[in-house]
């Protein structure tokens, strides 16, 4: 074979691969990394409601979002590009509902008294002349894969939107998914599952009655558990000589 490619002057291709020559002398993505890691660091933390996304959170966690923690954020360049890149993707779906004429608010704010809640509803929009609010998720293909071939959504997302239907009084909601991938939809239309929302209303009073109380709820997690390194209240949490009382 060799003779004959040889013979031909046919020239092997080389494998290697060439180097992209900067000519700047500055780093762009470098840069770019830069100027995103800047936006962590320690900054105190407290909220005067739960978030509707706390449900599934530690119970202490949620306590100490109410008396305020000093938060510590370490993400990676990348992921504030992910984070970025979900809220691009909110504010184009809200342009298309806009677009479509059925648009009537972007990012709606509540609050509720009993128990204390705050949140902000991605978009609430007007259809066949009711109003119905919309959470919008930008999903991974694998997650977005899962969800569709089971003709289901994550049941964290579910809670999320039932806690607008309530606190908006409303009887139907939409969960909006968009594969971050290639741009695929897929949408979920909920009814007001009220079994469901006083299950997680019941949640939040205990928590909110520990915190009324001055006390924190027991952790229930150990330290190298993957909730526990995933919460950016981890080091705070830790230090603290609070043992904390028991969540019945
Ligand atoms: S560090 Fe663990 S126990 Fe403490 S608040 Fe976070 S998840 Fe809960």
């Amino acid at each position: 074979m060799r003779n004959l490619m040889e013979s031909m002057n046919i020239k092997k291709k080389s494998k290697k691969k060439k180097k992209v020559a900067s000519f700047l002398g500055e780093d762009i993505i470098a840069g770019i990394d830069q100027i995103l890691k800047k936006q962590n660091g320690t900054v105190w933390k407290q909220s005067t409601g739960f978030a509707p996304s706390g449900f599934h959170k530690c119970d202490r966690y949620l306590v100490y979002r109410l008396f305020g923690y000093q938060k510590e954020s370490k993400f990676s360049a990348r992921t504030h590009r992910i984070f970025d890149n979900g809220h691009y993707t909110h504010d184009r779906l809200c342009d298309y509902f806009d677009r479509m004429g059925v648009l009537v608010e972007v990012e709606r704010e509540f609050w509720t008294v009993d128990p204390p809640i705050h949140g902000f509803v991605d978009a609430v929009l007007m259809i066949n002349g009711n109003e119905v609010p919309v959470e919008l998720k930008s999903i991974s293909e694998f997650g977005f894969k899962k969800w569709k071939d089971l003709n289901s959504h994550d049941p964290k997302h579910y809670t999320q939107l039932q806690l607008y239907l309530w606190a908006l009084d409303l009887p139907v909601g939409i969960l909006l998914y968009e594969n971050k991938n290639n741009q695929a939809l897929l949408k979920f239309e909920t009814k007001r599952d009220d079994a469901h929302i006083e299950e997680v209303l019941d949640s939040f009073r205990k928590a909110y009655n520990v915190f009324q109380d001055g006390n924190l709820p027991e952790r229930p997690f150990e330290k190298d558990s993957k909730e526990c390194s995933n919460c950016d209240a981890k080091i705070y949490c830790w230090a603290d000589s609070r043992v904390g009382v028991p969540m019945l």
